[in-house]
């Protein structure tokens, strides 16, 4: 399951150059299922965040309004609501992508260690899709920078909508024809190896099935995710690349449940935090065209949940990660635990960029040391605050720019991001020039 978020502005308005652009569905309500010992609830939380009346970064308050979510909370969370709101607060002032500020050494572990257990679970499972790992493991760069885009400058920045079948139905396949019309080729089945100067030109070299191959190019977008990007400068540029910062990318899996009924009413989709091995849900025959149909014909549903790690879940065999899913969602719905009639569990590679800010001159950007070799993917710097997807996307536009401008042709336009509210807006200009001037003391010192 994909969801495009309403700031993704540079991918929807690629697909809508293009005619592309399917008819998504509109996200309505995420669930918080949080399990702590024998304590478990859940609380609608989505649409209290994209549609509270109090401006951000307040607007989680009105979370405290519903009966809930305050069900949710212990005498510990209430303790330490400072210490969240200051982490909030100091993510308001710091801008890791903009400001190309890796925040090096300092990880979520060290930002949370002091917010309770619930509404640190929270947090991090609004970014838990995002941000796929061990709290002590996940750059705070990224964490912020995660927050800023999705969540803490706007309250519509938490809109976001489903693609309406398959990432390939809907986006990828579609996208592949356009670039056939276009006199592009796709080539499947190609792993490239390694590219090498030729004279002015780039020689790319590759293997199939039949061999290795080559071709000459004077340009060459690299738009691998990061560890394949890293093994290929590797294989063609030897060991000055380990000098390089590629952020880490992460495995995952994803598995898929059948039932013979429907499960109660509630939310389409949501988080599952604290004592459970899965980490997020979608009804899909609420959201996906063909298990809407296929639930129309037999009354049944079909769920999908996806477990980011930790590495050591992730490991176990897939019998029992499927085991333990089962589980978890049978204490979430336990009307539909004689009810399964299917499973399926896919593993994705390590692909999954846990996004992180490195120092400029190691974190590879669009323009990179070698003369009309680019990079393009959610793993590469650019001071956009951009994740995934909409990364992903405006990366590449910004590299297919770099190749225009070098030729005098004219360039793709970008969109800007909206921008934060405006009393969020002030607060932060306010701590921005609280941290000049504090920088400005301590030079001075
Ligand atoms: C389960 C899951 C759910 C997700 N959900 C969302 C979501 O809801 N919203 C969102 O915005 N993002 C989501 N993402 C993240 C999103 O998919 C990525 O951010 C996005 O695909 C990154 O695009 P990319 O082009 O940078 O890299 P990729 O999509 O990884 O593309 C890189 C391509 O390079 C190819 N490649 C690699 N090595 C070589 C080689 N040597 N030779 C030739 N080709 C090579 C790969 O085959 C691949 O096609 C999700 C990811 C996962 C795993």
């Amino acid at each position: 399951m994909h969801g495009v978020w309403s700031q993704y502005r540079n991918l929807q308005a690629m697909l809508a150059r293009h005619n592309l652009r399917p008819v998504f569905v509109p996200a309505q309500e995420e669930t918080w299922i949080h399990k702590d010992g024998r304590f478990m609830g859940m609380a609608p939380v989505g649409s209290a965040i994209r549609r509270s009346f109090i401006p951000p970064p307040l607007h989680y308050l009105q979370l405290f309004l519903r009966g809930k979510f305050l069900w949710m909370l212990d005498l510990r969370d209430w303790a330490s609501l400072f210490n969240v709101w200051s982490g909030l607060i100091m993510a308001v002032g710091i801008d890791p992508f903009a400001e190309n500020q890796p925040m090096e050494g300092i990880t979520l572990g060290d930002v949370t260690r002091k917010w309770s257990p619930a509404l640190k679970s929270f947090f991090l499972g609004l970014a838990r899709n995002g941000l796929s790992s061990h709290p002590d493991a996940v750059p705070i760069s990224g964490f912020i920078a995660f927050l800023r885009f999705y969540t803490l400058l706007r309250r519509d920045a938490w809109m976001f909508s489903y693609l309406p079948e398959d990432g390939g139905t809907s986006i990828c396949e579609p996208l592949a024809d356009r670039i056939h019309e276009l006199g592009g080729q796709l080539r499947l089945g190609s792993r490239v190896k390694r590219v090498a100067r030729e004279g002015e030109s780039w020689r790319v070299v590759w293997e199939t099935a039949a061999g290795e191959e080559s071709a000459r190019a004077a340009e060459v977008i690299l738009a691998t995710d990061s560890n394949n990007a890293r093994k290929i400068l590797c294989a063609s540029f030897g060991k000055s690349i380990d000098e390089l910062f590629f952020p880490r990318a992460l495995s995952n899996a994803v598995i898929r449940l059948w039932f013979d009924r429907k499960p109660r009413a509630g939310a389409e989709a949501g988080i599952f935090t604290g004592d459970f091995t899965i980490h997020n849900y979608f009804w899909l025959d609420r959201l996906s065209n063909p298990f809407r149909r296929w639930a129309r014909a037999t009354n049944g549903s079909a769920l999908e949940v996806h477990v980011y790690g930790p590495p050591e879940t992730l490991a176990q065999p897939d019998a029992v990660l499927l085991a333990q899913a089962i589980r978890d969602v049978g204490q979430a719905w336990p009307e539909l635990r004689d009810h399964r009639i299917g499973q399926h569990l896919q593993r994705n590679p390590e692909t999954h960029t846990l996004p992180a800010v490195g120092a400029k001159e190691k974190h590879l950007g669009i323009e990179t040391p070698w003369k009309n070799l680019y990079c393009a993917g959610d793993w590469v710097r650019h001071p956009t605050p951009a994740f995934f997807l909409e990364r992903a996307c405006l990366t590449g536009i910004e590299a297919a720019n770099a190749v225009l401008s070098s030729h005098g042709l004219q360039k793709w336009a970008l969109l800007d991001y909206l921008p934060p509210e405006p009393f969020v807006a002030w607060i932060e200009k306010l701590m921005r020039l609280g941290r000049k001037k504090r920088k400005q003391q301590t030079t001075a010192h």
